[in-house]
């Protein structure tokens, strides 16, 4: 019975595959539909490419170097990150609308593209399961949702791998990070997160987050996850910006 009125309620939530170009809005075409992007936006949105550094995921300017500046200089918990788009032009705007527009609809694209480019990869890697970096539960109620959790729950649905979202609480409304330093980003997800349980099933877990800025969010993740016995974590972001 019980597992009924769950299939009923969440096939009533269900998200509908985006109508309009998820970057610009326009009504797509029906060619233009399986990608999400109309035509003319397709040619100008772009993904994070080949070039891109070893550990964070981000494309670095010259090719020849494995990390970029900041994980250069920075150890971080995580194991690797990926990201898809570059965040950029308009897919800022995209992301955006994703946050705080209730565009859910969104991560079917986002979602697909992540498959495209990096399901062997999550493969690869025996990934147990997927983590959304949580919210902070009042303003997630306030929001009405998590688009981390949005995006993690595509994901899955595409990999088959299960989402973890009750592992990993998030304490306190952190600052805007916007504008915030590394050290004082560092500073203030201090003790941000906290685990549910005392010790964690999943030893390979695959964190995933909507933008990849300086890592110190998925380093805070990564880190709490460890000291619950998972040991390799992997991130994987929707968008992240340019190598600092
Ligand atoms: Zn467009
Ligand atoms: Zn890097």
């Amino acid at each position: 019975m019980l597992f009924n009125i769950r299939s009923i309620i969440s096939s009533c939530i269900e998200l509908l595959y985006p109508k309009r170009c998820v970057a610009c809005e326009k009504v797509l075409l029906k060619i233009e539909k399986d990608l999400g992007f109309c035509r003319e936006c397709s040619k100008k949105i772009r993904l994070v490419g080949q070039d891109t550094c070893m550990k964070c995921g981000s494309p670095i300017a010259n090719p020849i170097d494995e990390y970029c500046n900041n994980c250069n200089r920075t150890t971080h918990h995580f194991q690797q990150n990926k990201a898809v788009f570059r965040y950029e032009g308009r897919m800022k705007e995209s992301m955006y609308r994703f946050k705080y527009s209730n565009r859910r609809c969104y991560s079917k694209v986002y979602a697909n593209q992540a498959a495209k480019l990096y399901g062997r990869w999550i493969r690869q890697k025996k990934i147990q399961a997927i983590i959304p970096v949580p919210m902070f539960r009042p303003k997630e109620k306030l929001r009405g949702y998590n688009q981390a959790t949005v995006f993690a729950k595509e994901l899955g649905k595409l990999t088959g791998i299960p989402v973890a979202t009750d592992l990993i609480l998030r304490n306190k409304e952190t600052e805007a990070m916007k504008g915030l330093g590394r050290l004082k980003r560092k500073k203030n997800l201090l003790n941000a997160f906290t685990l549910t349980e005392n010790e964690l099933q999943f030893r390979k877990v695959l964190v995933v987050d909507d933008i990849y800025t300086t890592g110190t969010t998925m380093d805070s993740v990564a880190k709490v996850l460890k000291s619950g016995g998972t040991t390799q974590i992997y991130g994987l972001c929707i968008c992240i910006g340019e190598a600092q």
